[in-house]
């Protein structure tokens, strides 16, 4: 059953269109790669999920219409954002960031410390004194706390050193197996987005134009719609 769907999702920002019709299904325990050129209506996609945006067309998870509900009571259906550019409380610890999302299940301060062990040494120090890796595991942290049932990643690996990339797909690849939980992940790279993605879905001004298995996006697909 899809834990998420979207029909011919339209949205506007004042009188300039951005989404022109985005579909997409999200299988529960799935992991689907949201792509495109920059532009394309990644983000904003995102915004109309957590409806952080308002929008029109077909919006369900977990079997709730999430366009007739108000936007507080479809972010507690368990859809965890970590936003593009972080956005962690600067002047509060780490602990104290984490525990400012925290929601009853198994996601813990313990558990985010497991998964990330330099969060866990460094519980007492302010946001604004980590690394920029550190604050990327941090906002992924928050967004677990939440103990969600889809995890939305975008661009969670942007300008950040290559060894610390590589410890955030480590923890992504945790998650996708040893959790299970649905993920919706968008990120530039298309090899670690293989290695961890079962699918992808591709946009193109606004719209959904490819849909299919990672390792079907061909040549001539990755040059003519990602620009790879
Ligand atoms: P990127 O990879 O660069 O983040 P994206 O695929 O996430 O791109 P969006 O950020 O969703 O693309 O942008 C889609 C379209 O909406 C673009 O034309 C963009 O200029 C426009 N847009 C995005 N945010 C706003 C905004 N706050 N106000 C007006 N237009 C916006």
């Amino acid at each position: 059953m899809s834990l998420l769907t979207l029909r011919n999702l339209i949205a506007t920002y004042g009188a300039s269109q951005a989404l022109f019709g985005v579909s997409l299904d999200l299988a529960e325990g799935e992991v689907l790669a949201l792509m495109g050129r920059n532009g394309m209506g990644k983000t904003t996609t995102v915004k109309c999920i957590c409806r952080m945006i308002a929008s029109n067309g077909g919006l369900s998870f977990a079997g709730h219409d999430l366009q007739r509900l108000p936007s507080h009571r479809a972010a507690r259906l368990g859809i965890g954002l970590v936003p593009e550019g972080r956005r962690c409380f600067a002047d509060l610890t780490v602990t104290e960031n984490l525990m400012a999302t925290a929601r009853p299940g198994p996601w813990t301060e313990q558990s985010v410390g497991a998964l990330f062990p330099r969060l866990g040494e460094r519980a007492d120090q302010v946001a604004r004194s980590l690394s920029g890796g550190e604050q990327q595991m941090l906002a992924i942290g928050r967004a677990l706390m939440t103990n969600p049932r889809l995890l939305i990643l975008d661009e969670a690996t942007e300008g950040l050193a290559p060894i610390v990339r590589q410890e955030i797909w480590t923890a992504v690849g945790k998650l996708k197996h040893e959790t299970g939980m649905a993920l919706l992940i968008i990120d530039k790279s298309l090899k670690e987005l293989g290695q961890v993605c079962d699918r992808a879905v591709i946009l193109e001004r606004g719209r959904s134009v490819w849909e299919g298995q990672m390792d079907q996006i061909t040549p001539d697909i990755a040059h003519n719609l990602l620009g790879v």
